[in-house]
């Protein structure tokens, strides 16, 4: 059976002082939680990976990183490699969030590229996909989810998805507060396992598709009980230790 994984995106959002009195927070609510039931993990902005992750050392909570630059080293001014994101104690890197990808002009195959980079260090990528409002009004949700997981496994190979973890996030549902229903999340992740079982069904049986679009402590367990949804990827709820471990404790499966 597939455990359960909860994800954080702080996004840029934090101080110092406020993300530690976060980690406080959820390190105090998630004593309830028994890693042996849940993945969890938050991704803060990368100037804090250092103070969260040596905050979490020994926690049942990971640390993630919300981008990674497909470069391992060299002259590419402001970029983080993933090199260092594992320097630094991470285990997930977010690649491919609708937001780099509309705001940052992140294309398919840039995505690919950090999707392996982000391997070739030993971290999980988190590979996002999702179609705006006009695209699932137009009808083209699964042609396009395809397409963005094709783009990637048609340079890193199925294997590398036995490695990796799928979030769905519909553009529309992202900070909105308007969730896909769970029947319409699920045929999307049903679909995308259907998509990689074409390759290798063992891959697809194994891989964690998580849900992301305003996933709330009211809604989460109704999207967990679907039969291939496999957890959250959550951005507003993340930022209060309250909601966000009421969503950790709905995946508990
Ligand atoms: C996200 O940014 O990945 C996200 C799902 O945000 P929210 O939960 O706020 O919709």
């Amino acid at each position: 059976m597939r455990r359960n994984l909860v994800v954080g995106n702080w996004k840029m959002h934090g101080s110092s002082a406020s993300i530690d009195q976060l980690l406080c927070g959820l390190q105090q609510q998630l004593t309830t939680v028994c890693s042996e039931q849940v993945d969890i993990a938050v991704c803060p902005p990368a100037v804090f990976i250092s103070q969260v992750s040596k905050q979490l050392a020994g926690s049942i909570v990971a640390c993630g990183a919300q981008n990674a630059s497909d470069q391992q080293e060299g002259a590419y001014t402001g970029e983080v490699s993933a090199t260092m994101l594992a320097e630094l104690g991470c285990q997930y890197v977010i690649v491919g969030h609708s937001e780099r990808r509309s705001l940052y002009a992140e294309s398919d195959a840039g995505i690919a590229a950090k999707f392996i980079a982000v391997q070739s260090q030993g971290l999980t990528p988190i590979l996002c996909v999702g179609e705006s409002l006009i695209q699932r009004e137009a009808g083209e949700t699964l042609t396009l989810i395809e397409q963005q997981i094709k783009a990637v496994v048609d340079v890193a190979g199925i294997d590398a998805m036995a490695r990796a973890v799928i979030a769905y996030e519909p553009i529309w549902a992202i900070g909105t507060g308007k969730t896909a229903s769970p029947e319409q999340a699920q045929q999307v992740h049903a679909h995308i396992r259907q998509v990689l079982a074409a390759d290798d069904p063992a891959v697809a049986e194994g891989i964690q598709l998580l849900y992301g679009g305003s996933v709330k402590a009211n809604n989460a367990a109704e999207l967990f009980g679907q039969q291939d949804i496999d957890g959250a990827l959550v951005g507003g709820a993340s930022l209060k230790a309250e909601d966000f471990t009421a969503i950790c404790l709905a995946a508990i499966n």
